[in-house]
């Protein structure tokens, strides 16, 4: 595994299905660990590995996924994509920034080991047995609406 491996230039199909493909090539502007109660319920596991995109820095053939919208804490309601095929969490749009941003599901990398985790997020609800990696920033929630830039 190395994990200084650049985050970029993938050209990739769900490995599951071989149904949906999307390419990305530059870095994701941030990588997060996610322990909202979503993630937890999308991956049926304690979080969701995601790579935090500009929407124009994805390819995606959007008509192989199926998306599921939920409004969460009363107001922004998040968009979460998954393989039409093999129902594989695949993209969560969410919609609460001004801008559009689009987080991938580092699971459905070709070579997932690649994905460096920068921070874990929403750890006020993560579970004990959700494998914090302290020497990561630690989130309590989420800093809506003042994503990096
Ligand atoms: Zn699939
Ligand atoms: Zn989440």
């Amino acid at each position: 595994m190395n994990r200084t491996a650049p985050m970029s230039s993938f050209r990739l199909t769900c490995s599951w299905s071989g149904r949906v493909r999307y390419e990305v090539q530059s870095d994701p502007f941030h990588a997060v660990k996610c322990h909202c109660r979503d993630c937890q319920m999308i991956s049926g596991s304690g979080y969701l590995p995601l790579l935090w995109y500009k929407a124009g820095q994805i390819k995606i053939d959007d008509s192989k996924l199926k998306y599921f919208a939920r409004t969460s804490d009363g107001e922004t309601t998040v968009r979460h994509g998954f393989c039409e095929a093999c129902s594989s969490p695949v993209l969560v749009k969410p919609t609460f920034d001004e801008m559009d941003v689009v987080f991938l599901v580092a699971t459905t990398l070709d070579n997932p080991s690649i994905f460096t985790p920068r921070a874990e997020i929403w750890v006020s609800s993560a579970q004990h047995w959700g494998c914090l990696d302290e020497s990561i920033e630690q989130v309590s929630t989420q800093r809506t609406g003042k994503l990096a830039r």
